[in-house]
């Protein structure tokens, strides 16, 4: 009961799957029902498993995949970012990559905001001095979101579920992506921006581009040369996307207001000189890590790797 129909039993349970970063339980049930789950925090024995599914903490490298080849076939990872995966490498050696990109999409849009708002208002800082047991009601003055210029780069989904929502509070949105049609920023809600018209323009900076040779860094010394002095910047994308030196000088020196992270270059980054800055709020990664994402990437890649492994076509293959 509960096996898709026409495939036999013998045969679909001699598949054997890999989980080494947690799965929620939804994807292991529908994972259980057509192969043996093993899960184990190492790549250990990889070479024995036909499929692998990891989130963003296990790194998939071009040596990992070679060494569990021909018998590893698929690698899911259960959510957006890729970039822990050497995509490369594995359309080299013949093994298909599959992600679950929509799972995660309303939950990290959210979070941005919450970010947003929390740098506003200064939530956070407010939040540990009333704990310290003081009341600096006069120094915690903030500002509105509503009539502020949003200026989101990258307007893929992420991008344009904030955008969304930012339109909501009253903001005015811009943004910068260069492989989108023009017709596209509008469908989505956006005026469409060049990258150092928005940098100038923008109130809030939230970064939604995936991390890449071409991205990482974008944001770097010349670039908060650039940003309108008094702006906050907001990153929930990857970390390597700014450069995070330059942007503990623009804290320092003022030229930022402020800016919130979820996403480091290292993770984790440890008390930094940034992490502790007053002016930054820091999330350890959470964007998304709520019930529903989690729910739904589980879910989404249970089904995805199942049907990669079938040789059915596939929804969400990147490599
Ligand atoms: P997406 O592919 O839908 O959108 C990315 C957009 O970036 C695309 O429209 C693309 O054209 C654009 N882009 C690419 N290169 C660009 C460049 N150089 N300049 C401007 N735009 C560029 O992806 P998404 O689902 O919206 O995810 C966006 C980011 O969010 C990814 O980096 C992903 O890893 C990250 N993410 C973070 C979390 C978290 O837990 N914090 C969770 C999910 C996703």
């Amino acid at each position: 009961m509960g096996r898709p129909s026409g495939l036999p039993t013998r045969w679909a349970l001699s598949w054997r799957i890999l989980i080494t970063d947690g799965l929620e339980e939804d994807g292991l049930t529908i994972l259980r029902r057509r192969a043996d789950v093993a899960e184990q925090d190492d790549l250990t024995g990889l070479e024995h498993f036909d499929a692998l599914v990891v989130r963003g903490r296990t790194r998939v490298t071009s040596g990992v995949l070679s060494s569990a080849a021909p018998r590893l076939k698929v690698v899911g990872r259960a959510g957006v970012g890729v970039d822990n995966i050497d995509l490369e490498a594995a359309g080299r050696i013949g093994v298909i990559v599959v992600n679950a990109p929509l799972a995660s999409t309303t939950s990290v849009a959210e979070h941005t905001l919450a970010l947003m708002l929390s740098l506003a208002r200064r939530i956070p800082d407010a939040d540990r001095s009333l704990r310290r047991g003081e009341w600096r009601k006069a120094e915690l003055e903030g500002v509105e979101l509503s009539g502020r210029t949003l200026g989101i780069i990258g307007v893929g989904r992420i991008g344009s579920a904030l955008a969304a929502r930012a339109r909501a509070l009253g903001m005015h949105c811009i943004g910068f992506d260069p492989h989108l049609a023009p017709g596209e920023f509008r469908r989505r809600g956006v005026d469409p921006s060049g990258f150092a018209e928005l940098l100038g323009l923008s109130d809030f900076i939230s970064l939604h581009v995936p991390l890449t040779p071409e991205t990482q860094g974008m944001i770097g010394p010349r670039e908060f040369e650039m940003i309108r002095p008094g702006a906050r910047l907001i990153c929930t994308a990857r970390g390597g996307l700014v450069d995070e030196a330059s942007l503990l000088s623009a804290l320092e020196s003022g030229r930022l207001a402020g800016a919130a992270l979820d996403v480091f270059a290292h993770e984790p980054p440890g008390p930094t000189s940034l992490v502790s800055h007053p002016n930054l709020v820091a999330t350890p990664h959470i964007g998304a890590q709520t019930i529903e994402a989690q729910r739904r990437a589980a879910h989404d890649i249970a089904e995805e790797l199942l049907a990669a492994l079938g040789g059915q076509p596939l929804r969400w293959r990147v490599a």
